[in-house]
């Protein structure tokens, strides 16, 4: 079975607009075809985004809220809550956290894409520090804190009881051990990234660029084009 998991509802937790259909739009866009209800949730507001020099952080937290959507929109998701913490200052906090909890608690999915908080370095760069962060809210978020009743009583009080997710798939890591083909959703993903027109300077070599990223050898020996994951589980 291609994915080798289906859940019924799953929540993509990122720090930048863009990063959920690089990191995991492949695997998105399977979910989203076999029924999966998917929502994004993005912790900043990606307003450093932009080396245009007549461009403000406001208009561009603007502009790539719209980019997402669209994003969003061509790979079958349906809601995005957007926090406001400023592009490149994301850092854990009990405050953050809760604000994630609180989500979850909400949407109660049974399945969670976020980042590895660990890849410092990602093949020859620097991991930018707002996916590691954006990793570490997420997992703290998501153990013990979502179904612990003792963690955050302010969300009892709003009537948002404990939930356990009992899926992980943590992106951009360097110890995948789940492995999706997505060789028949590669255009799909490719043309949600290319949503994302304020990130992408070259459009011509992005398609090469991300065929080559994504093409490995499975099991067979066949080559396909494939998305990476760690899976974990909880409960
Ligand atoms: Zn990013």
């Amino acid at each position: 079975m291609n994915p080798p998991f289906i859940p019924q509802r799953a929540m993509v937790i990122m720090a930048h607009p863009d990063d959920p259909e690089f990191f995991c739009g492949g695997l998105v866009a399977l979910w989203a075809k076999n029924g999966t209800e998917i929502e994004y949730l993005l912790l900043t507001n990606g307003n450093k985004g932009s080396d245009d020099p007549d461009m403000t952080p406001d208009r561009l937290k603007a502009i790539r809220q719209q980019e997402q959507r669209a994003a969003a929109d061509v790979l079958g998701v349906g809601n995005i809550t957007f926090f406001d913490e400023p592009d490149g200052e994301l850092t854990p906090s009990p405050a953050l956290r809760e604000q994630v909890v609180r989500q979850l608690r909400r949407f109660r999915p049974d399945a969670v894409i976020s980042p590895d908080p660990t890849t410092f370095f990602w093949h020859n760069r620097i991991n930018h520090t707002d996916h590691r962060a954006a990793g570490q809210i997420a997992a703290d978020a998501l153990f013990p804190a979502v179904g612990n009743r003792m963690y955050h009583p302010k969300l009892l009080a709003e009537g948002l009881e404990p939930h356990t997710v009992p899926h992980i798939f943590v992106a951009g890591t360097v110890q995948p051990d789940f492995f999706v083909d997505i060789t028949d959703v590669f255009e799909t993903k490719l043309e949600a990234i290319l949503q994302h027109t304020s990130q992408i300077p070259d459009t011509e070599g992005l398609a090469e660029r991300l065929k080559q990223w994504h093409t490995a050898t499975d099991e067979y020996g066949r080559t396909v084009l494939r998305e990476a994951y760690r899976h974990l589980q909880i409960g």
